[in-house]
């Protein structure tokens, strides 16, 4: 079914299952999500009215709400992997790309607050890229 999207964390403790189509696909590369994700930019799917179901660790879910804003995250308490939240102020469930384990059905829609970019993470295209670890990081 193509409306029907699962995925999991890391450590494999919560698993999750979405009912619904995914309307939009945001790379966010605001403060927030920078510090949130540790990395460039968040990458998360929205799916307006969606049904997010746990099938498995429910229990080890935890959800961080950033005061005086809309951002929040919620991750598995044993492995600390983002996995989807409820974004009431959209009525839509968002989804972090990583955490899903089926096929990710559409193409990023933009690249938003871009003027808040990591500098570091401006021009990526140059960086040189290697299919496995290379001997250069084993040293
Ligand atoms: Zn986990
Ligand atoms: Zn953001």
């Amino acid at each position: 079914m193509a409306n029907k999207h699962r995925g999991s964390c890391l450590c494999g403790s919560v698993k999750y299952e979405l009912l619904g189509e995914f309307q939009s696909f945001f790379l966010c590369h605001c403060t927030r999500c920078q510090k949130s994700t540790g990395s460039a930019h968040g990458a998360n799917l929205f799916a307006k009215a969606g049904t997010l179901t746990w099938l498995n660790g429910e229990s080890d879910v935890r959800t961080y709400k950033h005061p005086n804003s809309f951002h929040a995250k919620s991750f598995c308490s044993k492995c600390g992997s983002a996995i989807p939240t409820f974004a009431e102020s959209i009525n839509s469930v968002m989804v972090p790309a990583g955490s899903l384990d089926s096929p990710v059905p559409i193409p990023p829609t933009a690249k938003i607050f871009v003027g808040s970019s990591a500098q570091w993470s401006m021009k990526l295209c140059d960086v040189p890229s290697y299919e496995r670890l290379p001997e250069q990081a084993k040293s």
